[in-house]
Order: C-alpha cells, then sequence, then structure tokens
C-alpha cells in the first residue's frame, strides 16, 4: 500500500493520502509540473515518428550508406 510518494519536481517524500496536490507534494510543485507542460518539455518527440517527412540534416546521413 502507498503511504508516501516521491515529489515528481522536487523529489521530496509527500504523504500519498489527504494530498490534495499529489503525486506532488505541494501546489507549487503541481504548477511547476503544469508549466513544464504547456513549455513543451514533455512533447512526444514527434521528430521520430516521422523521419520521412523532415529530412533536413538526416538525408546526408543517410546517402552516406
Ligand atoms: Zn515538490
Amino acid at each position: 500500500m502507498i503511504s508516501e510518494v516521491k515529489c515528481p519536481i522536487c523529489r521530496k517524500l509527500t504523504p500519498w493520502e489527504n494530498n490534495p496536490c499529489r503525486p506532488f507534494c505541494s501546489d507549487r510543485c503541481r504548477l511547476i509540473d503544469l508549466g513544464a507542460w504547456t513549455q513543451g518539455s514533455y512533447r512526444i518527440p514527434a521528430k521520430e515518428m516521422d523521419i520521412d517527412l523532415d529530412d533536413e540534416d538526416d538525408e546526408d546521413k543517410e546517402s552516406n550508406n
């Protein structure tokens, strides 16, 4: 049973039960994570998915083979 979790932002151990901000230790860390999302830090690496569509620098690498 989970009683404590580590805050993903500041790594502080924080109680799981009765914690409105979980898995974060505080509302501040929750907002930091939220800001990271909106800034695109957690963006899905689309470059890996469509390498063929935008071959700006990858083109030279492939023609060398
Ligand atoms: Zn925290």
